[in-house]
Formats: C-alpha cells, sequence, structure tokens
C-alpha cells in the first residue's frame, strides 16, 4: 500500500526520459507573436483539393458515421493497391497486405512495436523527422543514430550505415525525399542499402511520405528493388501531397505476416482510421484535376526561390531534391542555430525551426518550410535578407 501512494503520479521511466519535441517548444513562442510568417510547421500552404472536402462532406450527410473493418474501407485499399503499383512499382493484396492508419504517425508507431524486442537496436539516419527516436525509445528498443552531411547530400549511404551494425541491430528507419534536408537517395545508393540490409538480416521501415514531392528525376521505393518487398514495411499518406494533414490518413503496406501484426496493436489501439477520411482518400485517389501535380509544381517554384535567395544571402544550402524543406547553414555568421532563429523570429518576426530539433547534427542549421503561399515567403526571404545583412 506504501508503494501504491507514491505511484499515481509517477510517470513511466521510458516517457519520462523523452524531451519534448523541440518544434513544439518554439512554436509556442511563435504563436504569441502577432505578424510573424512562419516556415516553420511541415504543412502544406494549400487547402484540402474542392473535390476531397466535398467527398467527406457528401458522406457525412449521407451517414458514414460508423466504425469501418480494422484494416479499412475493402474500397480504399484496392484503390490504395493500384496506386502503389502504379506510382512506386510493387504490388500489394488489398486483402492482407495494406493496412489503413490515423496518418502516417500511427503506421510508423505500430511498424515499430510490431517488429521491436526490449532492447533490440533500430537504425535512422540524422537529421530526422522528430519522432523517430522516442517511437522507438516507446517501443523498449535502441534507437541509433546514423550522422548525415552536406558531404553525401545528407544522403545516407551503405557505408554509413555498416558502422553502426552490431548483432542486435533488428531494423533500418528510412525517409526519402527527407523532412528537415529534402534530400533524395540514389537508386544506385538504394542497392547498395538493400544489400547490407539482406547480408545482415534485417528489415526496413521506408517512411516515403514526401514521394510525390520530388523535383528532380523518379522517386525509387526500396519496396521496389529485389527481395526487398518482404523485408520492407512501406509507410504513405495524404497529408502531404494532397494536403489533407487534418483529415489523419496513412496507409502501410508490407508482408501479411507483419501486417497482421500491426494490426493486432491497431484493433486494440485505434479500432480504424476516421471512416470520413478514408471516403476522402478514395476520392483523393481520383485526382481528377491532377491536383498532386499542380501543387507539386507550385513547391517546385518555391524551393528555386528560397535557394536562390539563400545564394544571394551567402548562406550555403544543399539543393532540396523532394519535400518542402530547405535547411540551410547559418552558423558561419558568428550565432548558434537557436540563436538565429530567436533573433530572426524577435527582430524580423520570420519563425524558421533550429536544426538541433532533428538531432545534434542538426545544429548549425535552420530548417524553413518553403510551403507556405508564394508572397509570405517573398516577404519571409526579403527580411531574412535584411536580417543576416545586418549580421555580416
Ligand atoms: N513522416 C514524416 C517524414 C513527416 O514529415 C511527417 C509529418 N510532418 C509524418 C511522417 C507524419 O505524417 P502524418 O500526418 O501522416 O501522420
Amino acid at each position: 500500500m506504501k508503494d501504491l501512494k507514491s505511484r499515481p503520479d509517477t510517470v513511466a521511466r521510458n516517457v519520462r526520459n523523452i524531451p519534448r519535441s523541440g518544434i513544439r517548444d518554439f512554436f509556442d513562442i511563435v504563436s504569441s507573436m502577432p505578424d510573424t510568417i512562419s516556415l516553420g510547421v511541415g504543412e502544406p500552404g494549400f487547402l484540402t483539393p474542392w473535390h476531397i472536402r466535398d467527398a467527406a462532406m457528401f458522406a457525412l450527410e449521407h451517414g458514414a458515421t460508423s466504425y469501418t473493418s480494422n484494416l479499412g474501407l475493402q474500397k480504399l485499399r484496392e484503390g490504395l493497391s493500384d496506386y502503389v503499383e502504379r506510382y512506386f512499382h510493387v504490388r500489394y493484396d488489398p486483402e492482407d497486405q495494406i493496412l489503413v492508419t490515423t496518418g502516417v504517425s500511427e503506421g510508423l508507431d505500430l511498424a515499430i512495436r510490431a517488429i521491436v524486442d526490449p532492447g533490440d537496436e533500430v537504425l535512422y539516419h540524422e537529421p530526422c523527422y522528430v519522432s523517430y527516436g522516442p517511437v522507438i525509445r516507446l517501443s523498449h528498443g535502441v534507437p541509433v543514430a546514423v550522422e548525415t552531411s552536406p558531404e553525401t547530400q545528407f544522403q545516407v549511404t551503405a557505408d554509413l550505415l555498416r558502422k553502426k551494425l552490431t548483432p542486435r541491430t533488428r531494423a533500418l528507419v528510412l525517409n526519402f525525399p527527407n523532412n528537415p534536408t529534402g534530400a533524395v537517395i540514389e537508386r544506385g545508393e538504394l542497392e547498395k542499402i538493400a544489400d547490407l540490409v539482406i547480408e545482415n538480416d534485417l528489415l526496413i521501415i521506408s517512411d516515403e511520405i514526401y514521394a510525390e514531392l520530388t523535383y528532380e528525376g523518379e522517386h525509387t521505393s526500396i519496396a521496389s528493388l529485389p527481395e526487398m518487398q518482404e523485408r520492407t514495411l512501406f509507410l504513405h499518406g495524404f497529408s502531404k501531397a494532397w494536403a489533407m494533414t487534418g483529415f489523419r490518413l496513412g496507409y502501410c503496406c508490407g508482408p501479411s505476416r507483419l501486417i497482421a501484426a500491426m494490426t493486432t496493436i491497431h484493433q486494440y489501439t485505434m479500432l480504424c482510421a476516421p471512416t470520413l477520411s478514408q471516403v476522402a482518400g478514395i476520392e483523393a485517389l481520383k485526382d481528377p484535376e491532377n491536383d498532386v501535380e499542380r501543387m507539386r509544381s507550385e513547391y517546385r517554384r518555391h524551393r528555386n526561390f528560397v535557394v536562390h535567395s539563400f545564394e544571394e544571402m551567402g548562406l550555403p544550402c544543399v539543393t532540396p531534391r523532394g519535400a518542402f524543406y530547405a535547411f540551410p547553414h547559418v552558423s558561419n555568421l558568428g550565432l548558434t542555430s537557436k540563436q538565429f532563429a530567436l533573433r530572426l523570429l524577435e527582430e524580423e518576426r520570420v519563425a524558421v525551426v533550429p536544426g538541433e530539433a532533428f538531432g545534434p547534427c542538426g545544429s548549425g542549421f535552420v530548417r524553413c518550410s518553403y510551403a507556405t503561399g508564394f508572397e509570405d515567403l517573398k516577404e519571409a526571404m526579403k527580411r531574412m535578407k535584411r536580417f543576416v545583412q545586418r549580421l555580416r
């Protein structure tokens, strides 16, 4: 009983040790500052295309208010199976190889939980999306970061990964095009990584949420390489390319025994992804007006503009080849990235995210999302230029 008394406000050890997301901390400050142009959040500046919103409203009016099957609506899984085959060149069976999830966020959590035993090591490359390390730790796994740098255009390479392998390595998380650097991974390098994965009997969790937002060359999914489909959990969703973040809709494709394991967790924790969002997803896949391509070419224009602006400012920046972020190096101006971001916010009301939010090797860089409206982007670059000129 004595023990119980001291327990109620005790937080579990593996949760206690997880820091708050650096992005959130920063945006608590931003939200208290009026007239700020935010290049901070990883969200499309577009509204969800009208025909998708219309389909969700129609479904609501017609009473689509109940649960779906745990796996997700059959029609959506069939649509996804066709889409993934067409776009990523891998065929998955809608019956037992596709699970519809509440965003890629849920898919990532389920994938890690389904394959990681306590103490298993999971490799991922940094700088990276803020969730990977914490999600691995919450599953009692051991996150092992592999640093990438401008030297390899922020590509992770098989050589870099090999150095971090141990007998406990279970899986590798890949994210290309990458948040926060915009890096993509060349097919040749992917093939070397695939060889390493086979040699060491690993699984891959491949987060390809930005695949459609690739600006040069064609996106290659590692799942499409020989022998990789059976070793890969492929994560994808509607948040970015379809501008549907608030719908919370994603999916995972993979070998049926792993999808079944993920579904076991999903059925006891989430039940199913939101029904209206699933109906919206069926509509989104039709893309009758090429909205995805329209948004992609607009982001490409934004990308070219910000890269050119950083050049003019004298800030080194690896040209992002996908997603909608640029990751310029700022610390040769005599400030840390955190100081740079704070002063830029205070003095010019422009919000960017300090690079260390994406892992220690992001220090010295800042992440700028260029998914915002073009006029805002132009004004933000003007203010940033003024700020950089003052620092020199
Ligand atoms: N993966 C990456 C790389 C992301 O950038 C994000 C969102 N910022 C997610 C996953 C989560 O996406 P969703 O909205 O589908 O949960």
